[in-house]
């Protein structure tokens, strides 16, 4: 049963490569959210929040400033706090309700969370990829899954709102490793997951090898069946999957030289668990007999699939014409059901 998400408008603040030290074989930061050569400063993370709330007008919503990008937490103290005290008078007018921001398992401990709960920051999301240390040494990650488990602890036992970020298509990763590394996260009780398919960008050490042949990425088809098995597991296990995949952006595109790139992969994603959901629902029906099925009007097309793709399958597969659809607003989004 897929979990709600929380309704949040939220102000993306881009903190490229800051607080970094490490080179992953698949990063290049600089070149992924448009690097500044000047640092973002604290007038610049003010002017964007205000911009952003122009935008918003009136509509009623929780606003939470996120930043990305780079290891929040890894940034000299001085830096973290003048980002964040900023923030504060937005949160005290009301204007903002949450913070969020995204670092590495192993620059968490009992004093930089200190320091984020002292400026409110209410969610952290961990950059973990893997629970393998053969997945994430060959990543060149430089942390362990050992420091993953330690960062929710000291996380957990501040309060905070926890993500969990992992990626599909790392090397050495093989289908068994990868529901390890679903069935570990899960026994870690993240409250929320999200999920990005390895892309290779210009002038990353991953880049080399690919054209080296010494890295092969994944197929889209290949990812999006892997993102829908992890979501539809994370589902079950009551930890909601966030925005999957990355942010479509010109500064991507430019620099993207392979890998499973689609600026709607969550759709693909959600469109291949409604394909699943319908074969399952024929399976339990004598074969020739026809079904109605019910939907939530919004999924027409994610439903049909991207360039009629599930209809197309499910011609191939003799069952589009069993179908009568119908929709009902009172399906939960990305839910087929049987009308009996
Ligand atoms: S930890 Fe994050 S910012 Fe640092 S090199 Fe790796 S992916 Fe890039």
């Amino acid at each position: 049963m897929p979990t709600k998400a929380k309704a949040l408008f939220v102000i993306p603040v881009f903190i490229p490569h800051e607080g970094c030290p490490h080179c992953c074989v698949f990063c290049n930061q600089r070149r992924i959210s448009g690097y500044r050569e000047k640092p973002v400063t604290a007038q610049t993370v003010q002017k964007t929040v205000e911009t952003w709330l122009d935008r918003k007008g009136p509509v009623q919503r929780k606003v939470q400033v996120a930043f990305y990008g780079g290891s929040f937490t890894g940034l000299p103290q001085e830096r973290q706090r003048e980002l964040l005290e900023i923030l504060a008078p937005f949160l005290e007018q009301e204007r903002v309700q949450e913070l969020r921001l995204s670092t590495r398992p192993d620059y968490i401990d009992q004093e930089r969370v200190a320091l984020l709960q002292r400026y409110q920051v209410s969610t952290v999301e961990l950059g973990v990829q893997s629970m393998k240390d053969q997945v994430l040494a060959l990543a060149k990650r430089g942390h362990t899954a050992a420091d993953v488990v330690q960062a929710i602890l000291v996380l957990r036992q501040a309060g905070m709102e926890i993500g969990i970020q992992l990626m599909l298509g790392l090397q050495g990763d093989t289908q068994a490793t990868l529901r390890q590394t679903v069935e570990q996260v899960i026994a870690l009780q993240p409250d929320f997951v999200r999920i990005y398919p390895l892309l290779v960008v210009q002038q990353s050490e991953l880049a080399e090898q690919y054209k080296r042949g010494k890295y092969v990425p994944l197929s889209l088809e290949k990812a999006v069946v892997l993102a829908a098995w992890m979501k539809e597991r994370f589902e079950q296990a009551g930890i909601r999957v966030v925005r999957m995949g990355l942010q479509a952006g010109p500064e991507l595109e430019a620099s993207l030289l392979a890998g499973p790139w689609h600026p709607a992969f969550g759709e693909l994603v959600a469109s291949r668990l409604m394909l699943q959901q319908t074969r399952r629902l024929f399976a339990q029906i004598p074969v020739q007999e026809s079904v109605q099925l019910c939907i939530n009007e919004r999924d027409q097309s994610v439903f049909r699939g991207m360039k009629l793709a599930n209809v197309k399958r499910l011609q191939q597969l003799d069952l589009w014409q069993r179908i009568t659809l119908s929709t009902n607003s009172a399906v939960p989004r990305g839910t087929v059901r049987m009308v009996l």
